[in-house]
């Protein structure tokens, strides 16, 4: 899980001094001096360090915190409000242009996860109800372009591209074009990467700069590369001039570093953060959220707002109705199941809910990506059933239930289960139904 490490340390810091009632000086000091090593060993740049320590301490002692009857309380208040400060304090979002299109250019180096961003911006913005375009400006890796036109096919979204060897300004000229005249008011342009920073690739995306002038310059980096991302985003922004960056394998950034350093450092604040490879798992970055997950206060927001874009409210409808009308079979119980699972793993879900990043630890090694492989199962033993067994489980007798799991490669023992289960929301379901009965709409979500 993100931050891992750094939430761990510091809410260990805070349930020490909790633990003190009045407060002393040397008290504060201690607690400072575990919130810098903390910070330290999360990876955040050293100077950014410093300067919060300063901050947090200087306003701790300052505001008469000693004197107060929850000083603890009051040191947590403050170092999360300056670590959402540190991050930017309010969300910043993409700029919108006023004449469509908004052009979006996105930079960065090989393997930072360009292509994929690019992608997953696509779709954000459709969801939102937008026409994007994106377009294959990496002339030099044609498996580059390759990749984003599979992922436009993907997610049906057009994808703009030009022979091998055509000249990126030529490419970006065309694009407008095509974008005006087929009305897309989203231009992706995804850039070529290198591995390293140099002069060539700057002059290139100036040139691109230059003629296209994009509404918004993005940069994408990999978080788990830590302070070598922020030096990467001084870099292009000193050269370049960003409008923003998004952080992407956040999912797999254990430390935390570059979320927390790099708008202090480079001025640039985070727009986007990647959390898997998904195309759906691109999230807007919130500061303040981000500080309460970090201190353990979890992050309900982000999740409500996760399940309401996941949940297609048509679909949820529609399974409603079936519901009450005792429709609902093991086909609408796989769709719903792949739904959640969209959500995320359990593990990003439980380190939204303010207090389960305790019980997860608690849970130890025990398997936390139960959804995705018991969901595989559950695939391959309702898949291996006939159309009519899927409408009707009671006709699913003993000798039908050996084949299913013959069929499946699973034991007829989880085939058991997963028909007592499906037996059982489905009661469940049905109990609801009739408790809030003549109370007017109810909806599956809760
Ligand atoms: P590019 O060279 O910058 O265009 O990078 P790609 O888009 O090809 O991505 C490189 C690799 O990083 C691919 O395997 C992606 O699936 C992976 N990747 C991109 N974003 C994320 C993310 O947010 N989380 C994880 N776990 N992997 C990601």
């Amino acid at each position: 899980m993100i931050f891992e490490g750094l939430a761990d340390r510091l809410q260990e810091t805070f349930k020490k001094l909790r633990g003190h009632g009045k407060l002393t000086e040397a008290d504060v000091n201690e607690a400072m001096r575990e919130v810098r090593m903390a910070l330290l060993e999360a990876d955040v740049n050293f100077k950014v360090v410093k300067e919060f320590v300063a901050k947090v301490k200087e306003r701790a002692i300052g505001q008469d915190v000693l004197e107060t009857l929850t000083p603890a309380q009051v040191v947590i208040k403050i170092v999360n409000e300056e670590l959402t400060a540190l991050m930017g304090g309010t969300q910043s979002r993409i700029m919108i242009a006023s004449k469509p299109p908004t052009v979006i250019m996105l930079v960065g180096l090989q393997g930072a996860g360009k292509t994929t961003s690019a992608g997953k911006l696509g779709l954000a913005m459709k969801k939102q109800g937008k026409r994007p375009l994106l377009v294959a400006a990496d002339i030099y890796r044609p498996a580059a372009i390759k990749q984003l036109q599979v992922l436009g096919e993907q997610l049906n979204i057009p994808v703009f591209a030009m022979p091998e060897g055509t000249d990126v300004v030529t490419i970006t000229e065309k694009a407008m074009e095509q974008a005006n005249s087929h009305i897309n008011d989203i231009v992706i342009i995804d850039t070529a990467g290198r591995l390293h920073i140099n002069e060539e690739l700057m002059q290139e995306l100036k040139s691109i700069k230059q003629h296209v002038k994009p509404h918004e310059i993005l940069l994408v980096v990999d978080a788990m590369t830590g302070q070598d991302a922020v030096n990467v985003a001084e870099s292009f922004n000193a050269d370049l001039g960003l409008d923003g960056v998004i952080l992407t394998k956040l999912d797999g950034d254990a430390r935390g570093g570059a979320a927390l350093s790099v708008k202090a450092v480079t001025g640039c604040p985070i727009k986007f953060v990647g959390m898997g490879e998904k195309l759906e798992a691109l999230e807007p970055f919130y500061p303040d959220r981000m500080a309460s997950r970090i201190l353990g206060m979890g992050d309900m927001l982000s999740l409500i707002e996760k399940a309401q874009s996941t949940f297609d409210a048509d679909e949820t409808k529609k399974m409603e109705k079936k519901f009450r009308k005792d429709e609902f079979t093991l086909d609408d119980f796989l769709a719903q199941m792949q739904q959640v699972r969209k959500l995320g793993s359990l593990d990003q879900i439980l380190g939204m809910i303010p207090g389960m990043g305790n019980i997860k630890k608690k849970l130890g090694d025990v398997d936390l990506d139960l959804n995705g492989k018991e969901i595989k199962h559950i695939e391959a033993i309702i898949y291996s059933m006939t159309p009519k067994e899927r409408r009707d489980v009671n006709i699913i007798n003993g000798s039908r239930r050996k084949r299913i799991a013959v069929g499946s490669g699973t034991k007829v023992q989880e085939v058991n289960k997963l028909i007592k289960q499906f037996s059982e929301a489905k009661k469940m379901m049905k109990k609801m139904q009739g408790m809030t009965k003549g109370k007017g709409k109810q909806g599956l979500g809760g």
